[in-house]
């Protein structure tokens, strides 16, 4: 997912893959609930639609799943959890075995994955190929590679005793995910729970089911366990409630909203005390000094926000820019959003797709509309484009200042927000001043500047001269209603295992 220009660190460690032409005729195989490796109809019978959001015309129907699909799904994770059981007996080398087989067979499937994803999903065919499915296949093979390797340790614990902690996997884990990145985000659920042992009911968002029940073919192909990934396609208010509430969940880890994610906290709370992890919302700041280079600046606070048409958690959508290169550094961003062709996003040479869909789109159209009358300077586009799908003209709004909906709202759009600073201590008190801390970026050429940043921002990732460069080796969640722990990296692990202390009375210890 990062947006590093010159070294890719999409695809495998290797060089990365030539980009491919999409797949011309997709078809769409799999729109079942995924239970014990098998497919069923929702109990319920009901289906829903999937909608292209660059025509607004149905993909398919997929089966609904609601509460008794996810009561079934949860049986089978806890079925195939049970002590003695095929998927708890086995080594855990072989566990890392399952998921680089797995990385082998999405390799396999990449033009597929993206094709698809970059249709149901709206993301620009290049990005799908190159990011996600990179993203997705690297972060596989980062935790294969730790399934053998979690350990605990010896304790010297005080009196007779031999004593040593076990990292054990939690049980079966709830996951929910949103519509954005929805295989990257499927992976990075399910990669680090199957890594530590854990069984899975996870959810895609009702927007993006498609790559995702994909994956429930290849999970039996690579010889995953019946019950061990269990894929319940539903709505959030309904099969997610059921995950979230489900007394025989042992732990939830959700990606999407804050006002979601306070919900399924509540859930956790009025059910069995589940374990949470959240991934939520943002509206980060990206500082740009006078001192900063300036093209490297511009670019990376235009990818900072416009990346993925700005429906991403981390976008830059606050820009704070010294006061003496304001002007210069506004005329700079407005000529590059200015130079975005927007349209079909499997489509080569469009730098920007549709939104999701409706209710995003006149979400974000009604937050111009605030941002025009609450005073900003409407420097180019804010309002709709074209004549089918839910495309967005590239906004840039300058001369916001901090009251505005514009600069405290997440927008989750194409749509840039300008500010203006004076000093050091201004603007780390604007940029703080928010009830998000997901992510932060800060330009400028003076190390003892930056430095004194990355220690003063208040977020999960501080990024000094670049910006969204993102992988599996490192940690990423938020600070305050940002959310709760962290994903990715061995502290992403840790959130997937309970630690267990076992002491042994022995007749004499010695040192
Ligand atoms: P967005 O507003 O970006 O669509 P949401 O937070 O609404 O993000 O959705 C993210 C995920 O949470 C989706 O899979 C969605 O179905 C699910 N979801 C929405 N509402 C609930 C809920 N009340 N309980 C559990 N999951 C939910």
């Amino acid at each position: 997912m990062s947006t590093e220009k010159k070294k890719s660190d999409s695809g495998s460690a290797s060089a990365p893959p030539a980009l491919p032409a999409p797949l011309k005729d997709l078809k769409i195989k799999y729109t079942k609930i995924f239970i014990n490796n098998e497919w069923h109809d929702s109990v319920s019978g009901k289906t829903f639609p999937v909608i292209n959001p660059a025509t607004g015309e149905k993909i398919c129907d997929v089966s609904e799943g609601d509460k008794e699909d996810v009561d079934k799904a949860v049986k089978a994770a806890r079925k195939a959890f049970e002590l003695g059981s095929r998927w708890r007996t086995m080594d855990a080398s072989e566990r890392g075995r399952l998921l680089n087989k797995l990385a082998d067979l999405i390799e396999r499937d990449r033009l597929l994955l993206a094709t698809m994803e970059s249709i149901n999903g709206g993301k620009l065919f290049p990005n799908s190929y190159m990011m996600d499915l990179g993203g997705c296949i690297n972060t596989l093979r980062y935790c294969a590679g730790w399934a053998d390797k979690i350990q605990g340790r010896t304790i010297p614990m005080d009196g007779n005793y031999f004593t040593f902690t076990r990292h054990e996997p939690i049980g079966v884990c709830g996951q929910i995910i949103p519509w954005n990145f929805p295989l990257v985000m499927f992976i990075w659920k399910i990669a680090p729970a199957l890594c530590c042992g854990n069984t899975v009911v996870i959810k895609p968002a009702e927007q993006t089911p498609l790559t995702a029940l994909h994956m429930g073919s290849l999970i039996i192909e690579a010889g995953f366990p019946p019950g061990v990934v269990n894929i319940v396609p539903g709505y959030g208010p309904t099969a997610g409630a059921a995950i979230a509430h489900h007394m025989d969940v042992d732990k939830v880890a959700f990606t999407g909203s804050t006002e979601v994610g306070k919900k399924i906290k509540e859930a956790a709370g009025k059910s069995n005390l589940k374990r949470v992890t959240l991934e939520l919302g943002g509206k980060s700041p990206i500082i740009v000094f006078a001192d900063a280079d300036l093209d490297n600046a511009v670019e990376f606070a235009h990818i900072g926000v416009f990346y993925h048409q700005g429906q991403c958690c981390i976008a830059g959508s606050r820009l704070f820019v010294e006061e003496k290169i304001y002007d210069e550094f506004v005329r700079r961003c407005v000529e590059k959003a200015k130079k975005k062709t927007l349209g079909d996003p499997l489509v080569s040479g469009i730098h920007q797709g549709p939104q999701i869909d409706q209710e995003q789109y006149g979400k974000i159209l009604e937050l111009i509309e605030s941002g025009k009358k609450e005073g900003a300077k409407l420097e180019c586009g804010g309002g709709p484009w074209g004549e089918k799908g839910f495309f967005i003209q590239p906004t840039v709004f300058s001369n916001v200042t901090d009251d505005m909906r514009i600069a405290k709202e997440e927008i989750f759009g194409p749509v840039q927000q300008i500010m203006k600073f004076k000093t050091v201590e201004e603007v780390i008190k604007r940029a703080n001043n928010t009830q998000y801390g997901l992510a932060a970026g800060v330009f400028t050429k003076d190390l003892d500047k930056a430095l004194m940043f990355t220690a003063a921002l208040q977020a999960g990732v501080v990024w000094v001269n670049c910006y969204s460069a993102l992988s599996a080796q490192g940690p990423f969640g938020g600070f305050k209603m940002s959310g709760n722990g962290r994903e990715m990296g061995e502290y992403g692990l840790q959130e997937y295992t309970e630690v267990k202390t076992v002491a042994i009375k022995i007749p004499q210890k010695n040192s």
